[in-house]
């Protein structure tokens, strides 16, 4: 069978992610109701602006569905924004930012200085034979992993690829270097 993926759809980079998972055969469903949440087996949450989605969460009346679905183990691959969305502690974020604290990592936004803002890096991935070419955007860092967090790839020293159960977190786009292994690794996973 093949699964239902969500792709939260509030803002942000969420048209590339489908795009990847419908050509791996996944069913993909554009999230943006709580009703929409409730028919899909896991959910990718996009990079974009988390202050904003957080936001749109809250509006949409989705955040507490939503809490309640990772709380009960769905799958979820959070990338950039949605990584911020995902951790447990979050520096430098708005005070009235949202986070679903799924994830025992803490963030900073925007860690990376204004000149290298936007970057772009070979990583090496846990688990994948060749290097995985990463684009950084506005990226948050990971300052703290807990130990729940495995760490599949860094950049220099700096976690960018963490899981954690079923919650896979990436301060990188993976949707943005034509390499579909992570989508491919987050299905093989559900
Ligand atoms: N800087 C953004 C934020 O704080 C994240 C950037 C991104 O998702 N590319 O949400």
């Amino acid at each position: 069978m093949k699964p239902r993926v969500g792709v939260l759809a509030l803002q942000g980079g969420f048209a590339a992610h489908a795009a990847i998972l419908q050509n791996l055969g996944a069913r993909v469903d554009e999230i943006r109701t709580a009703e929409q949440l409730a028919s899909v087996d896991a959910l990718v949450m996009p990079g974009g602006e988390s202050t904003t989605m957080s936001m749109l969460l809250e509006r949409s009346e989705l955040l507490e569905p939503l809490s309640e679905r990772l709380n009960a183990g769905m799958g979820v691959l959070g990338t950039c924004a949605g990584m911020i969305l995902l951790a447990v502690e979050v520096v430098d974020g708005r005070a009235d930012q949202h986070s679903l604290g799924l994830v025992d990592i803490t963030v900073r936004r925007n860690a990376y200085g204004t000149q290298i803002e936007s970057f772009e890096a070979d990583i090496g991935v846990d688990g994948f034979e060749t290097p995985f070419h990463a684009v950084f955007i506005r990226a948050p860092a990971v300052e703290r992993v807990g130990p729940t967090v495995e760490v599949l790839a860094r950049h220099g020293s700096r976690p960018v690829l963490c899981r954690s159960g079923r919650a896979m977190v990436a301060a990188f786009h993976p949707e943005l270097s034509g390499d579909e292994r992570l989508h491919a690794r987050f299905l093989a996973d559900l």
